[in-house]
């Protein structure tokens, strides 16, 4: 069993605040501070150059891609960190493309997060072999698949929905795409770290993540990359980079990718994001997936019985039943972007989805049951005294 009361020590939260928005950017580990300054001093600082191989910065991207792939059901040596999630979404895409070459269908759905779908379509672009992408509603994808059947080409899907936390039945869809001959591509950005995942159990061949999310790597922490051991060795990488070639410091003029996850690396690696990871995974490390999801449901089910209770303009926008659900909870209301920022202004950290979709994360690892309640008192006084309706929370800032 984890013990979520001692892994909450583990993270640095500024005094007065219920951090609802892991999700999307997950706290600093206490321990990632000392971890990227002994990097930085003792690493850059002392060895310089020499870092590569005595502070092993070069087998990073495996090392941390294994310890993930414990958290995602994947064997040792078929996962590596690097890149953005967008750049990960477009090497998947193209090694997959190359795997079912004549055929046509990508086969998403119109609640993909949209740089994935626009990854897609820039990539198609540049291909132009015919390749064309249908994003039908989710709950039709099941229906799509085997409409198309034999021109699916590639079945490229984001787990849970961002905005509601609708999540799709990743095993019979892997299923029944694979029933049709066709290669999947798995997105868990909301997945990896929110939930148990099974990348080998429901034989998905490509899948793919952030670590800035659930899994609290920092603000552009590397992406992850899982490629099923039966394609590793054949695939084509489209980002054809030195780092994923066989022999880097060979400096040969021709390309040849190296053996297996390996040539899913491209460039130089981030060392000290790297750091930051390392760091949050140590807290990883001791985690037990199931554990993770019961006390993940029960917070879930807290906040929406809470809300539901006292606050009658919120409509519930994400699945009633908690198995087709992520780790998050969202809520409609018109006036969504405002009542968000009055939240902010009391210490209820949650986020804004246009146009009118309040979400908010629990993660177990750092919130509590007290903290459920805080919340759900807060945003009961704010919308009991209509306090989002201050011109100050009306303001839209860049980021929401
Ligand atoms: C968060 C998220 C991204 C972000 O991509 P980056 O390249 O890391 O900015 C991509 N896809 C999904 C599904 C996401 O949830």
């Amino acid at each position: 069993m984890t013990d979520f009361n001692a892994t909450k020590r583990l993270f640095s939260l500024p005094d007065g605040v219920t951090y609802l928005d892991g999700n999307s950017l997950g706290p600093l580990p206490v321990a990632a501070q000392d971890r990227v300054a002994a990097c930085l001093r003792d690493e850059w600082g002392e060895m310089l150059i020499t870092g590569w191989n005595k502070a092993g910065w070069m087998d990073q991207p495996r090392a941390l891609g294994d310890r993930i792939g414990r958290l995602i059901g994947a064997a040792p040596g078929s996962t590596v960190v690097g890149d953005t999630l967008s750049i990960k979404v477009y090497q998947a895409l193209a090694s997959a493309l190359e795997l079912r070459p004549d055929r046509r269908v990508i086969l998403s759905d119109k609640g993909n997060f949209p740089t994935d779908l626009y990854m897609a379509e820039g990539l198609v672009r540049s291909l132009g072999q015919g390749r064309q992408i249908e994003t039908p509603s989710p709950e039709d994808v099941a229906e799509r698949i085997t409409a198309i059947g034999n021109d699916l080409a590639v079945l490229m899907l984001t787990e849970v929905d961002y905005r509601t936390g609708r999540r799709h039945d990743m095993a019979a869809l892997i299923r029944a795409a694979h029933a049709v001959g066709a290669v999947v591509i798995w997105d868990l950005a909301h997945s990896a770290g929110a939930f148990p995942v099974d990348v080998t159990g429901t034989d998905a061949d490509f899948a793919i993540g952030c670590t800035y999310k659930y899994l609290n790597g920092g603000p552009g922490a590397p992406a992850f990359i899982y490629v099923a051991p039966r394609h590793a060795d054949r695939i084509h990488p489209a980002l054809s980079g030195w780092l994923g070639h066989d022999a880097p410091f060979a400096f040969d003029q021709d390309y040849r990718p190296g053996p297996g996850i390996d040539r899913m690396r491209v460039g130089t690696p981030p060392v000290l994001q790297m750091a930051a990871l390392d760091a949050a995974l140590d807290i990883w490390d001791q985690v037990d997936m199931d554990a993770l999801r019961i006390q993940s449901v029960a917070l879930c089910e807290r906040f929406i019985e809470g809300v539901e209770a006292a606050c009658p303009d919120l409509t519930l926008a994400s699945p009633r039943e908690a198995s087709m659900r992520g780790s998050q909870v969202s809520f409609r209301f018109e006036h969504g972007y405002a009542a968000m920022q009055a939240l902010i202004a009391r210490g209820v950290i949650g986020d804004f989805r246009a146009p009118d979709i309040m979400r908010f994360g629990f993660t177990p690892l750092y919130i509590d049951e007290a903290d459920v309640d805080r919340a759900v008192e807060i945003l009961s006084d704010i919308m009991a005294t209509r306090q989002w309706d201050r011109p100050e929370y009306h303001t839209r800032a860049a980021v929401t």
